[in-house]
């Protein structure tokens, strides 16, 4: 495996997942990972459902972190654990969570948007009533919206999620459908000096290619963008890592030598 970092992670103190921290990390170490960030779940203001009650993706962060400085302590020799967090961005937040980002001295924010019109894109309530073309338009807009609203992160999470819970998955999608709002977001990112990352979690979602697709990331190179983090979106254990030998061909394929790591929100650049 050419990539041995993966930064993003979820355990038991993300809403979602009941994956101990601490088999996570002996699989990372098992897999040969130098690197790897625990990125939990903070979603403020998360539509409440009966499957996501009040508060379900506020991570207590001060009980994550004590718990990843035990651990960082004990596993010290054997593998770098970075304290990250997937910070969810709504238009209408941005005070909180500007407040988030700077109470506590993360490694890493993966900026993600997984709610838009107050509406979470797993809901099928999302795409109902319009076409999934409509429905993944909205969404990047809405990602566009954010990156004008709210800079304090370091990489935008699986830029085109939306396609996940498609009526056609990823059928009729394409870059250049949507190249000119793909575009605007790429050019605002490189702009604020900030990266995006490589999810590997599309193949649990039975998509042809990684979020984002390939002619994202060539485009994202082309534009002058430098800044790829890669993340396996684990929840489960067995996920640490999964699909790194695909993100490292589509990244070599998309123009990337390199992919990135973070250590006090500081890009460390790796060669592939
Ligand atoms: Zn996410
Ligand atoms: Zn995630």
């Amino acid at each position: 495996m050419s990539i041995r970092s993966d930064f993003h992670l979820h355990t038991s103190f993300s809403g979602d997942s009941e994956a101990d921290m601490e088999e996570m990390i002996k699989k990372a170490i098992e897999l040969g990972l130098k690197d790897i960030a625990f990125t939990e779940h903070m979603d403020l203001n998360f539509p409440v459902t009966e499957e996501t009650p009040e508060g379900f993706f506020e991570c207590n962060v001060d009980s994550y972190l004590y718990h990843l400085l035990l651990l960082r302590n004990k596993y010290v020799n054997d593998i770098n654990i970075r304290f990250g967090l997937e910070l969810g961005l709504q238009p209408d937040i941005v005070k909180a969570n500007v407040k988030v980002a700077k109470d506590h001295d993360f490694d890493f924010i993966i900026g993600s948007i997984h709610v838009v019109d107050n509406m979470d894109i797993y809901d099928p309530k999302y795409f109902e009533g319009r076409s999934d073309e409509e429905a993944y338009r909205r969404y990047f807009d809405a990602v566009y919206e954010n990156l004008r609203a709210y800079s304090n992160f370091d990489v935008v999470g699986h830029l085109d999620y939306v396609v996940r819970k498609g009526k056609t998955l990823d059928a009729d999608y394409s870059y250049a459908k949507y190249k000119d709002i793909i575009d605007k977001i790429l050019t605002r990112i490189i702009d604020l000096e900030k990266g995006i990352e490589v999810n590997t979690a599309a193949i649990k979602y039975g998509l042809k290619e990684l979020n984002p697709c390939t002619d994202i990331l060539k485009r994202y190179r082309e534009l002058g963008g430098e800044i790829v983090t890669v993340g396996s979106d684990a929840h489960v254990v067995e996920d640490v890592g999964r699909g790194f030998d695909k993100a490292a061909e589509v990244l070599k394929e998309a123009g990337f030598e390199y992919y990135t790591t973070y250590d006090a929100r500081i890009p460390v650049q790796v060669k592939l």
